[in-house]
C-alpha cells in the first residue's frame, strides 16, 4: 500500500499537550473497553448527532491523564486500549480512493520539526505500526476541485504537484512563490480556463512551473510596486488571523456566555485594528505582545513598518510547511473541513500570511510557533467553513490585492 508522508518528523517530548482541550472521540467499542476504569461518567456528548468524546477535568486536560502527565489507560491496560485518535496523534491518516494513504504529522504537537537533509532518513516516521488501523479508516475522495468542477483524485494530485513544483522551485523567494500560487489558482478559477484541469496529467506540473519561472520578473515587479494595503483587505486579513489564533480558548470559554461575548468583542476589535493580537487570546501568545503599527507599514515605500523584523528562518519554514500540506493533500476534502481544492489552496496561502503576521507582531522565540498556531486550526475550527470566511480567503488571495499584503508582511525582512 503506497504511503505518502509529509516532510515533518517528530520526537515526543512528553508534554501531554495532546491530552489537552481537544475533543477525543471514542467509538462504542473503545468506550466499552475503558468504562469503569474511573468513577462516574467518563464520556460526554454535545448534541444528539455529535460523537461521544472523553470528558475533561476542570483544568481542561483529559480525565484519564494522571498528575505525572501519564495516560491511565496506557499505564493500566496498555496502549492498544487507548482511543484511536490518541494512538495516532500527531498523525492524521487518510486513505484516498486512488489507493494512496497519506500521513500528515500535525504541527501543533510541540515535538514536531522539519528534519535537516542529513536527518531525513534517520528520522523518517515509521508508519508500519498503524497498518491495522489504516485498513479500518474509510476511504475519501478528493473529487471537488471547486464548487463547479468535479475531478478524480488522480487529477487533483497532478494539479497539486504544480503548486508543489512552484514551492520547491529554486527560483524566487516566499513572496514570489505565494503570488505565483495565487496567480495559478486565479487563472484556473476562470471557467474559460478550466479545460487544462480536466485534462491534467503528467505534464501539467512541469508546464505550471515553467510558466512560473518565466513570470518571475513580472511577479517580483508586482510585489515591489504594490500599492497601499486597502482597508477591506486589512480587515479580511485580521479576521483570518483572529480565526487562526482564537481556537485554543474555545474549550476554556465554551460554558461561560459572558466569556463568549467578551471573546467576540475582542475578535471584532482586533479585526477592526483597534486591538493587537494579544487581545484575541491564545495560550501560545499569552506573553507580552507588541502592537502592530499598520498605518506606517502598508506601503512598499514606507520602511518603518512593523516594530520587529521577521525572525530569521520563517520564510524557509513556511515553504516547508506548505510543502508538507501539498505533498499529502491534507489541505482539502475530509482531512480539512471538506474543503474543495481551490478553497484548500486559498486557506494554505492565508495560513502562511497569518503565520507571517504572528511572527512579526508577537514576541515569539520559537520560529515554529506561528506555524503551530496556524496548522492546529487548519483542520480544527468550524469557523473556517463559514461563508464569510470564504469571502475573506477570496479577497486575501486575489492576485490584485495579494502583492500589497505580501509587501506589508515581508517588508524589511
Ligand atoms: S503533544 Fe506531541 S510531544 Fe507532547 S506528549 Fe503529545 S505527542 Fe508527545
Ligand atoms: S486517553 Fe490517554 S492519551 Fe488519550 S487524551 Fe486521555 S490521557 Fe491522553
Amino acid at each position: 500500500m503506497p504511503i505518502v508522508h509529509s516532510n515533518v518528523s517528530y520526537k515526543c517530548i512528553k508534554c501531554a499537550e495532546c491530552c489537552g482541550p481537544w475533543e477525543i472521540p471514542v467509538s462504542k467499542h473503545e468506550c466499552g473497553q475503558i468504562s469503569g476504569m474511573l468513577p462516574g461518567d467518563n464520556f460526554s456528548k454535545k448534541g444528539k448527532s455529535s460523537p461521544l468524546v472523553l470528558k475533561k477535568k476542570s483544568d481542561g486536560y483529559c480525565l484519564f491523564l494522571d498528575k505525572n502527565k501519564l495516560c491511565k489507560i496506557h499505564l493500566e491496560k496498555g496502549e492498544k486500549f487507548k482511543p484511536l485518535g490518541c494512538k495516532l496523534y500527531p498523525f492524521e491518516l487518510c486513505r484516498w480512493d486512488d489507493g494512496i494513504t497519506s500521513a500528515y504529522c500535525r504541527m501543533d504537537c510541540p515535538g514536531t520539526f522539519f528534519p535537516s537533509k542529513s536527518q531525513k532518513e534517520s528520522k523518517k516516521i515509521d508508519i508500519s505500526s498503524f497498518k491495522d488501523v489504516i485498513s479500518d479508516i474509510p476511504t475519501v475522495t478528493a473529487k471537488k476541485y471547486s464548487r463547479r468542477i468535479i475531478l478524480d483524485t488522480v487529477r487533483i494530485r497532478a494539479i497539486s504537484k504544480a503548486y508543489l513544483g512552484i514551492i520547491r522551485s529554486d527560483k524566487g523567494d516566499l513572496a514570489t512563490k505565494l503570488l505565483g500560487c495565487a496567480e495559478l489558482l486565479d487563472f484556473h478559477s476562470k471557467p474559460k480556463n478550466s479545460e487544462d484541469l480536466i485534462g491534467a496529467g503528467g505534464q501539467f506540473a512541469d508546464d505550471a512551473v515553467e510558466l512560473y519561472e518565466r513570470s518571475l520578473e513580472y511577479l517580483q515587479d508586482k510585489t515591489s510596486k504594490a500599492s497601499v494595503l486597502d482597508i477591506p483587505s486589512r480587515i479580511f486579513l485580521r479576521q483570518m488571523i483572529a480565526g487562526f489564533a482564537r481556537r485554543d480558548e474555545e474549550f476554556a470559554i465554551s460554558s461561560n456566555p459572558l466569556k463568549r461575548i467578551g471573546r467576540s468583542i475582542s475578535f471584532g476589535a482586533f479585526s477592526m485594528g483597534l486591538k493587537d493580537i494579544g487581545a484575541i487570546g491564545n495560550k501560545f501568545l499569552s506573553g507580552p505582545v507588541e502592537s502592530v503599527r499598520e498605518e506606517e507599514g502598508c506601503s512598499s515605500k514606507a520602511k518603518s513598518g512593523f516594530p520587529r523584523p521577521l525572525p530569521p528562518g520563517i520564510p524557509e519554514l513556511l515553504l516547508k510547511y506548505m510543502e508538507s500540506r501539498l505533498k499529502t493533500l491534507h489541505f482539502m476534502s475530509k482531512p480539512c473541513l471538506d474543503f474543495t481544492f481551490e478553497d484548500g489552496i486559498r486557506h494554505l496561502i492565508c495560513a502562511s500570511l497569518s503565520a507571517l503576521w504572528i511572527a512579526r507582531s508577537a514576541q515569539v522565540q520559537d520560529p515554529m510557533l506561528p506555524i503551530r498556531i496556524v496548522d492546529h486550526n487548519f483542520s480544527a475550527s468550524t469557523l473556517f467553513s463559514m461563508p464569510h470566511m470564504r469571502l475573506c480567503r477570496r479577497n486575501i488571495c486575489n492576485p490584485g490585492k495579494l502583492p500589497a499584503i505580501i509587501s506589508f508582511l515581508l517588508e524589511n525582512s
